[in-house]
């Protein structure tokens, strides 16, 4: 039976203007079951014969026909299939993967198949057939010459294949290996295995049942000893269902090989890996942080906002501004006790809390802290919800006498006093004497500065006795209703008007704003350290993806003989693509690992150390981990796109 027919088939080399014409016109058929010796001399065109006997090469004319079929046509992925379930092709140099066991170098056209079960059992039975039972765990490094070609033989063999074509098997080795492998070679024919077998020697050549021998690109002589027996061979219909000649689907355990092969690949460089993922790693850290950042600051207003009651307006004098500029320093109106008592006096306004704000010098026995006094009314307390936690406010006759009396935040209480109980104590703010009422509850640290950080002392007291001033710093109005919050304010600020005569471009001296106003200015700031965080990690996620992109390069080129090998035992495009991608995926997830345990870290010291609240959601992960991949997908596929692309005798040949 007619196995493989090559007709009229050609095929010449281009190096620059040189023309190596070195198939013309070859017209060979091979019958199943022959053994077949092709001889001649080097540069004959032996191996460019076998190339396309073995499907590793298409020729420029003539026809190729496996068991009747044209094979012109097929596609790559045919020839793919091809080179996998038709031909068990065996080199020179044996190429064998020099850091994969014996086995799993057997393995290995397996998986390319679609007919992978029992793989180790059917690879293990190979080295058996070929006398290396006793060496599959070897690396070819640990094998001999002649050990290693028979590996390489169990390879062509595993994927039960309709013959065995090889150039020039024991061309490597010295005769007593040449010998055994011949053995082998001679066995599997016995057994059936159609073989072409390109050598040197005569010896050989006059055991083979027909030996064809080639001169410049030419059969000169096919001379036949047995006559060819008439064997059939199972129809390559069965390996075909379908008759597109294609591997069906890509299975998951070749995907789980990729990922193991991904994995020893990066641990193989580790050091190289950890740079190239250093990028990914900062701008993954970068965007989780950012994030963090922002649910935080979203957090800690909302919070604010639950707590201080939002029916509050501010008002401060503010300086008139031309042109965006402040004019002077003393261009802003001074609001005074009579003001906050005509604002109080408007229906919409429940209350006022007058306020002065300064800076005070405490010295409590040997201890200092400069810390914010801040003078105000009985109001203050409800209003800004800072009712003491221990001890009491001071009362509104107390504030009308100036009596020297202090309330402490909780972090001016842990810096003066630690442990002591503060109530009764007397401490010196700025040289003069105050007695400690009671201690104001936690608000904790918000918008950069700690709310904790104060002492509250009476308005009348702090303006009259300790900061000379004669105006008030602020305002607060606390409104009946949220409803009426914008007439009272519209009404208020009327009233400021007409209080102090302010002409319209005088207006801006002053400025009403309600509580949400003041939050959003300040997480305003948060907002900006979020965008800064935010190009950070754009430019690292970039900056990452072309170094994965490089490092993919590098890899791909340093490759090119395995990619060539993978190529030759079946391997189609698809399966070097995603072989990469892979690679490329997890040393991106391995970035963007290390960037969330980065993120944890930072969001921590700035948890601690700034008081920022900071909020690692689950999805803020998710959306890293997406980022990571995606970079690994983007920035891999040029690399592994090159790598599918490369042709494998070519490849092969790469030094
Ligand atoms: P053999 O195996 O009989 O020694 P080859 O088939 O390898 O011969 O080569 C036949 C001719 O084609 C030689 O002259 C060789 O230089 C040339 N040749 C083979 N492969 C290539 C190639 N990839 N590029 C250019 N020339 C080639
Ligand atoms: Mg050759």
């Amino acid at each position: 039976m007619k196995l493989l027919e090559v007709e009229n088939i050609s095929k010449t080399y281009k190096i620059g203007e040189v023309e190596v014409r070195a198939l013309q016109d070859v017209s060979l058929t091979i019958h199943a079951g022959e053994f077949i010796a092709i001889m001649g001399p080097s540069g004959s065109g032996k191996s460019t014969l076998m190339h396309l006997l073995g499907f590793l090469d298409r020729p420029d004319s003539g026809t190729v026909r496996l068991m009747g079929r044209d094979t012109s046509r097929l596609s790559d992925e045919a020839y793919a299939f091809l080179r996998n379930r038709v031909v068990g092709f065996v080199f020179q140099q044996f190429n064998l993967m020099a850091r994969s066991t014996a086995l799993e170098n057997v393995c290995l056209p397996l998986l390319y198949s679609d007919d992978r079960a029992g793989d180790l059992d059917r690879s293990r039975e190979m080295l058996a057939r070929v006398g290396l039972s006793n060496r599959t765990g070897h690396r070819p490094n640990e094998l001999s010459g002649g050990q290693q070609q028979r590996v390489a033989i169990a390879r062509a063999l595993v994927t039960k294949p309709l013959m065995i074509l090889a150039d020039e098997p024991t061309g490597n080795l010295d005769s007593r290996a040449g010998q055994e492998i011949l053995g082998i070679f001679r066995e599997l024919h016995r057994q059936g295995m159609t073989i072409v077998l390109v050598t040197h020697g005569e010896e050989v050549g006059k055991e083979a049942e027909r030996v064809v021998r080639m001169h410049d690109g030419k059969i000169v002589s096919d001379e036949r000893r047995i006559p060819a027996k008439e064997q059939s061979v199972t129809g390559i219909a069965d390996l075909d269902r379908g008759g597109s000649l294609r591997k069906k689907r890509y299975n998951y355990g070749e995907f789980f090989e990729h990922f193991r092969l991904a994995r020893r690949v990066v641990l193989n460089n580790k050091l190289r890996s950890f740079l190239s993922i250093l990028g990914v790693l900062i701008g993954v850290a970068c965007v989780i942080t950012m994030l963090a950042l922002g649910r935080g600051a979203a957090e800690s207003v909302k919070e604010d906002l639950a707590r201080m009651g939002s029916n509050l307006l501010t008002i401060r004098p503010g300086s008139v501004k031309v042109r965006g500029a402040s004019v002077e320093a003393g261009a802003a109106t001074r609001l005074t006790l009579d003001d906050a008592r005509a604002i109080a006096a408007v229906p919409s306004v429940r209350r006022v809390s007058p306020q002065v704000t300064g800076q005070g010098q405490l010295v409590f026995e040997d201890k200092n802290w400069t810390t914010r006094v801040i003078g105000a009314v009985p109001e203050y307390a409800p209003m800004r919800n800072q009712e003491p936690v221990a001890g009491r406010f001071f009362t509104s006759d107390e504030n009308q006498r100036r009596l020297r009396v202090a309330l402490v935040g909780q972090t001016v209480q842990k810096n003066l006093f630690g442990t002591e109980d503060p109530i009764g104590k007397t401490i010196k703010i700025n040289r003069v004497n105050f007695q400690i009422l009671g201690i104001l509850p936690s608000r904790g640290a918000s918008a950069f500065h700690d709310q904790d950080d104060m002492v509250v002392i009476p308005l009348m007291t702090a303006m009259k006795r300790l900061m000379g001033k004669d105006y008030l710093d602020q305002v607060d109005a606390e409104i009946t209703e949220l409803g009426a919050m914008p007439a009272a304010q519209e009404e208020i600020s009327a009233l400021i008007i007409r209080r102090h005569h302010l002409t319209p471009d005088r207006y801006d001296s002053f400025n009403i704003r309600n509580f949400a106003d003041i939050q959003a200015a300040l997480s305003s700031t948060t907002r900006t350290f979020g965008i800064l965080l935010g190009s950070v990690a754009t430019i690292s996620l970039v900056v990452g993806g072309i170094g994965i992109m490089n490092i993919m390069l590098v890899s791909v080129k340093e490759r090119t003989r395995e990619i060539g090998l993978r190529k030759a035992l079946g391997a189609t495009s698809r399966d070097i693509l995603v072989q990469f991608l892979v690679e490329a995926v997890m040393i991106t997830f391995l970035g963007g690992l290390t960037g969330i345990v980065l993120a944890g870290v930072v969001s921590w010291l700035i948890a601690t150390f700034a008081k920022w609240k900071m909020i690692i959601t689950f999805g803020s992960l998710c959306l890293a981990f997406l980022f990571s991949a995606g970079v690994g997908i983007l920035f891999g596929l040029w690399p592994a796109k090159q790598a599918a692309a490369l042709d494998p005798i070519r490849s092969l040949r790469y030094e």
